[in-house]
């Protein structure tokens, strides 16, 4: 898939939704999952979330041609407590999981102030904050983490153990759109170390080790059997264990270290797991939750913090509404293409 660089074109989100569905579709995904997948990763590309919009359809594509990933798969939920909720993904991708499971993790954290949803055996390869906006946007806080492939090494060690591991927290805001943030647990995403290897490009130090151990800013040789950093040091790391913990092992999917795709050559996504906390910040005698929120943001504008996590994301968003998305048109031409041949 081209990258966005030359003659722009303009597309509605419905029809570039209609348009990867068709793609999804082709490729083996039930319509219903299809449905999700396409306007997750439209939703993505229409904010600006480039590294995991159309950039990442011949990834979906080739994961499933290769029979790594069930297109059609039918997750199932298991109610395991008042605020648990297990959801078996069959080896299916994340978001049709999540979608089946947050009517319930709103009803479980309505009713009980909390829930949790563990979800395993599923693939995430897009970003988590289209996942979190919806709770956010029904007044409830909410966490979510994600295992993947194992490419990041723990400080001082050689071998990498954890996948980029994102995190996200979203929080509702009074007045204003949920504030979001959403990144990988890496010092740099696997995908900006491709560019810069690509481009030719240095990184900057402590993102990654060679396959000796030592220090490097050759994004090549960090690729060539060397292994990325945890951002911030250990700090960054212990962040990067909790996921593995929270996202694998409290869900029952694989850690990073356990993905094999070996046996699928053209698979790229992760076969892991994902948990999403919810918590209804209303409960505990603390209604002016959201009005505190502002406040406190408001606050750290004035501190002087010219742009918030999530600012970009809106504006994005609101510029794609008034004009349409921005695709290349090689990059609209190839969609066709896909959604037609
Ligand atoms: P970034 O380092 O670009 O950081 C993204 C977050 O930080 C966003 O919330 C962004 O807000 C905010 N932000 C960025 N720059 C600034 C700034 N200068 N000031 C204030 N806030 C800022 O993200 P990553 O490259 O680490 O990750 C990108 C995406 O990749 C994420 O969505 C993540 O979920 C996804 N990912 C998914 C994986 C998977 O396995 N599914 C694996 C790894 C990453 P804004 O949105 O407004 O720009």
């Amino acid at each position: 898939m081209p990258e966005k660089p030359h003659d722009t074109a303009r597309i509605s989100f419905a029809d570039l939704v209609e348009t990867l569905q068709k793609i999804f579709v082709k490729a083996g995904v039930s319509e219903a999952n299809a449905a999700v997948l396409a306007v997750n990763c439209a939703g993505c590309e229409r904010d600006g979330g480039l590294s995991h919009g159309v950039f990442r359809i011949p990834g979906y594509v080739a994961s499933l041609n290769s029979g790594w990933v069930d297109g059609k798969a039918v997750p199932i939920l298991e109610r395991s407590g008042p605020a648990l909720l297990r959801v078996d993904a069959r080896n299916g991708f994340a978001q049709p999981a999540w979608a089946a499971a947050l009517p319930h993790a709103l009803d479980m954290a309505r009713q009980q102030g909390a829930a949790v949803v563990a979800i395993r055996e599923s693939h995430h390869f897009s970003a988590l904050w289209p996942d979190l906006e919806p709770l956010a946007e029904a007044g409830f806080v909410a966490l979510s983490m994600v295992t993947g492939l194992a490419c990041v090494a723990p400080p001082g060690g050689r071998k990498p153990v954890f996948g980029t591991n994102p995190l996200a927290f979203a929080t509702p805001v009074a007045g204003a759109h949920p504030m979001i943030f959403d990144f990988a647990t890496s010092a740099m995403s696997n995908g900006d170390l491709r560019l810069a290897a690509r481009a030719g490009h240095s990184v900057p130090p402590g993102t990654g080790i060679v396959r000796s151990g030592a220090l490097s800013d050759d994004p090549k040789q960090i690729l060539d059997g060397g292994a990325l950093l945890p951002f911030g040091g250990h700090k960054g790391a212990a962040i990067s264990l909790m996921v593995e913990i929270l996202a694998s092992a409290l869900t029952g999917g694989q850690f990073s270290s356990e993905v094999d795709f070996s046996a699928h050559p053209g698979a790229e996504t992760p076969r892991t797991g994902q948990v999403i906390i919810v918590i209804d910040p209303a409960r505990g005698n603390n209604a002016v939750f959201s009005e505190r929120v502002r406040n406190l943001i408001d606050s750290v504008r004035d501190a002087g913090q010219a742009r918030l996590p999530s600012d970009r994301r809106y504006r994005t968003r609101e510029s794609s509404e008034r004009e349409g998305i921005s695709l290349s048109v090689e990059q609209r031409d190839a969609l066709v293409r896909m959604a037609a041949g």
